[in-house]
């Protein structure tokens, strides 16, 4: 059975906080087999990864980080909409094995879950994370200690999910991190509601960019993300950025992911999240090998049981169409397990 990130999630809530911090012994990392080292590194080697990581941090006094431009002073303990304080607040760290073939490996993807977020859409599966902010406040250099901690455990790189309004963090706790032997791509795993400005502090540091592209209409991120009427407009741009930093996917020998852009694409009920228009913006604005996720595995959750348009989950229909959609518009490199799914779909309606 397919262990989900949903399922990861819940199991978490179940085990509570004491979760966190939890030393796993008696596991040793593994000997990458191709001559490749992370981005962070290089940039290290250049001596700028120091002025990044200060450059970052300056961003608290009048905290800018994401396209909500709260503009707090967040060393002073003020609050903007992600409601996120100055320490990174964590929920839980672990290997996941709920996430793309290409990240998880043999042992997993190495999973670091930022509580708050600078989107909160009404549909979030992770909403007490996200919403509610459930946590635990460290420090970076626990943080850094986390990401070394799943990369001893076997990890095949750190999956930073929900970063943006941490990022200075991350890149702090790299610095310190790489300082005690971190030597696995950082994964940055985000809602896509990014800056340019802030993406090109990125640059050099991350190597693979995990962005969703949730929606491509005006009016459905504003309904359902908190009032983000400029996500379709904003993500797109950050799409581009983060394919000018980091190019198409590229994997080592064993199929895992090395550096390059990985877009997720919730499909959901109703066309609301637009996965024709996105399948053709993909097309027309990225080369058609870029890796898209085209996921059928949306859910009632949190506030969407308010609307009637997504309060249900996707027909079989709905999901055969998108991933029809994404073929007539010539992308070659679709999720395998994506595509599996249309198989077993595809095959079902013809029986
Ligand atoms: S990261 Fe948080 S405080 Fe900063 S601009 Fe975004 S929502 Fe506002």
């Amino acid at each position: 059975m397919e262990f989900t990130r949903r399922d990861f999630i819940r199991s978490s809530l179940l085990i509570g906080s004491s979760f966190l911090l939890s030393p796993v012994s008696g596991l040793s990392g593994q000997k990458r087999d191709v001559d490749w080292i992370p981005a962070y590194k290089k940039l290290e080697r250049e001596g700028k990864l120091a002025e990044r990581v200060k450059q970052a941090y300056a961003h608290f006094e009048n905290c800018q980080l994401c396209p909500r431009k709260c503009g707090v002073d967040r060393k002073k303990g003020v609050k903007g909409f992600c409601r996120a304080p100055l320490n990174p607040v964590i929920f839980s760290y672990h290997p996941h094995f709920g996430e793309e073939m290409s990240l998880v490996g043999g042992k997993g993807s190495g999973t670091i879950f930022f509580s708050n977020c600078n989107l909160r859409c009404i549909f979030c599966q992770n909403w007490p994370i996200s919403h509610e902010g459930k946590g635990k406040e460290i420090q970076d250099e626990d943080l850094a200690d986390m990401m070394l901690h799943v990369q001893k455990m076997g990890c095949r790189n750190i999956n930073l999910v929900t970063p943006t309004h941490v990022m200075p963090n991350i890149l702090n706790a790299t610095q310190i991190a790489l300082k005690k032997g971190l030597h696995i791509p950082l994964v940055y795993n985000t809602s896509g509601y990014e800056r340019l400005e802030i993406l090109k502090i990125l640059d050099g540091i991350v190597d693979i960019y995990l962005p969703d592209m949730k929606y491509m209409d005006v009016d459905k991120a504003k309904k359902y993300s908190a009032g983000a009427s400029d996500y379709p407009e904003v993500t797109k741009k950050a799409i581009v950025e983060m394919h000018r930093q980091v190019g198409v996917l590229k994997l080592d020998n064993q199929g895992i992911a090395l550096r390059g852009l990985m877009i997720r694409h919730l499909i959901m009920p109703n066309r609301v999240a637009g996965t024709e228009k996105f399948v053709k913006w993909v097309a027309e604005s990225l080369p058609k090998s870029t890796y898209v996720n085209i996921m059928a595995q949306y859910r009632v959750e949190y506030k969407a049981y308010d609307y009637p348009e997504i309060a249900r989950g996707i027909t079989s229909q709905e999901f055969l169409e998108a991933m029809d959609w994404a073929e007539k518009f010539g992308l070659t490199n679709l999720d395998p397990q994506s595509v599996a799914t249309r198989n077993v779909y595809f095959h079902r309606r013809s029986n």
